[in-house]
């Protein structure tokens, strides 16, 4: 696919980049490889971290024009492209400051010995990330690992091409040394050569199923670690005691956020039967006056998805869904103006042999399911085939924590919309994937935990 940058709100062409050549991957490996073998990998953290520092303040002091190429791009609201800037200088910045922590010998207690971890790096990582959040899917890959020591080769997805042109300007700007960040514009089989080139000690995907297992599948003829994030349909639980104001106005918020196009955000709404009716029409109230408009105008609240190729697929799936006998409550189709804009839509009377029980819809479109109890809510959370998140709304704290231990997902949210900060882990299980970004569990994901022993004999 050609890297373009394709205004999703006029679905106008603004620029089209050229691919790199087999050379230019060639060249990237061997830089990278380079650095990962010299005193920059293999020394002090202070030089790396301090790169990290720089990094932060040059995007802060850069964030209104970053902002809006995001949105020129993808098409997420300037509000949430300001926030997406934020959060990438503040990942930046928690890594400088406690990776050196995080990477420091950790003491085991044995009869055999002095016996410690070190924490060292691997070597070159290859990273393949999605378009919804253009720059900080490429920050979660790349601060853990530069304060690691591991140099990473990037593959942005081709509908974003400016992000990723911007990243990499901006890293290198901080002082990060040649090898250390490589943005290649390759094709997906070119992924695959880079992932079975020996100089690549694993790699870590954000995206789709198919992708994923591709990736997976290639890093394992490899023998070579993996780590992947992929979709989900979390639910967003309403218990009968919530503070419905409160559960109304974040579960809007979580299933537009993004035009509906995030990873964790509120997909499947489960409701206690004794709340549904006023959720409901509460919500549906809420969905059907929501502003819809260009994403640069400050008081819009929906924005157009990312292509023309999102919004027709969204479209089908919402067919399919009632096809196979789901309610269209509210909304349903692609908006007539230009641009990707859809409708935001509701689904009830979804059953389980319907396929949209266990697809993702990766846009404005909610389902809704009513249950009678708490064993109910954790089976039908439960019956998925993702496990990335979920959130439960309930003014009974113990109630929502036994929930929350019981729901098979990589994170739960109390009384908020599931999102994301430096020091928390972001990441699933099941068909959401494996492994964890940002926090300390995401730096540990590609060091080398190695054991040193001095034995009591010696
Ligand atoms: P996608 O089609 O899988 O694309 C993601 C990236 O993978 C792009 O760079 C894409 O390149 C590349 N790609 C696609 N097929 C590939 C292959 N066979 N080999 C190598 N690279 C390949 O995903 P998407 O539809 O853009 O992203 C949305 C999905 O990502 C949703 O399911 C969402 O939930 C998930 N997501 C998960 C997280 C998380 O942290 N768990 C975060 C954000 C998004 P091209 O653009 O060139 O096709």
């Amino acid at each position: 696919m050609a890297y373009q940058t394709v205004n999703p709100t006029t679905n106008k062409l603004i620029k089209t980049y050229p691919n790199h050549t087999e050379a230019d991957i060639e060249a990237a490996l061997s830089a990278a490889h380079a650095l990962y073998k010299s005193s920059w990998a293999q020394g002090p953290i202070q030089q790396r971290v301090q790169v990290l520092e720089r990094l932060a303040d040059l995007i802060d002091a850069r964030a209104e024009e970053l902002a809006k190429i995001c949105v020129q791009e993808m098409g997420k609201l300037i509000s949430d492209a300001r926030d997406e800037v934020w959060i990438i200088a503040e990942i930046a910045r928690f890594y400088a400051r406690e990776a050196e922590g995080f990477l420091a010998p950790i003491r085991i207690e044995s009869a055999l010995g002095e016996a410690w971890i070190e924490h060292h790096p691997l070597g070159v990582m290859m990273v393949v990330e999605p378009w919804n959040f253009p720059y900080y899917q490429l920050m979660r890959v790349f601060a853990p690992n530069f304060a690691a020591g591991n140099p990473v080769v990037s593959k942005h997805a081709s509908i974003v091409p400016h992000c990723a042109t911007v990243f990499e300007e901006l890293v290198n700007e901080a002082g990060a040394p040649k090898g250390a960040w490589a943005n290649l514009f390759i094709t997906s089989s070119q992924v695959a050569d880079i992932i079975a080139d020996d100089r690549i000690v694993g790699a870590a995907m954000t995206g789709s199923e198919g992708a994923g297992a591709a990736i997976a599948t290639q890093a394992a003829k490899h023998l070579k670690k993996s780590t992947l994030e992929m979709g989900g349909n979390d639910v967003f639980v309403v218990l009968e005691d919530a503070n419905i104001d409160k559960a109304v106005e974040a579960g809007v918020f979580s299933r537009l956020h993004i035009a509906g196009q995030e990873c964790i955000c509120a997909k499947r709404f489960v409701l206690h039967e004794k709340i549904a009716d006023e959720f409901l029409n509460r919500f549906t109230e809420a969905m059907a006056k929501v502003k819809i408009g260009d994403p640069m105008e400050e008081e819009t609240k929906l924005g157009p998805l990312s292509s023309p190729e999102a919004s027709a697929g969204l479209a089908k799936q919402v067919q399919r869904a009632v096809d196979a006998g789901a309610t269209l409550h509210l909304g349903g189709k692609p908006i007539d103006r230009p641009g990707n804009f859809f409708e935001p839509t509701i689904l009830t009377n979804v059953t389980r042999d319907n396929p949209a029980y266990f697809e993702e819809f990766f846009g404005p479109v909610a389902q809704i399911y009513v249950v009678k109890s708490d064993d109910e809510i954790v089976e039908l959370a439960n019956d998925s085939h993702f496990g990335l998140a979920g959130v439960v709304y309930s003014a009974n704290i113990e109630r929502a924590r036994a929930l929350a231990s019981r729901i098979e997902t990589g994170a739960v949210w109390i009384n908020s919309f599931a999102s994301t900060a430096p020091e928390l882990p972001f990441g699933g299980v099941k068909r959401s994937g494996y492994g964890r970004e940002l926090s300390q569990l995401g730096i540990k994901e590609f060091v080398n935990q190695k054991l040193v022993l001095v034995s009591n004999a010696s």
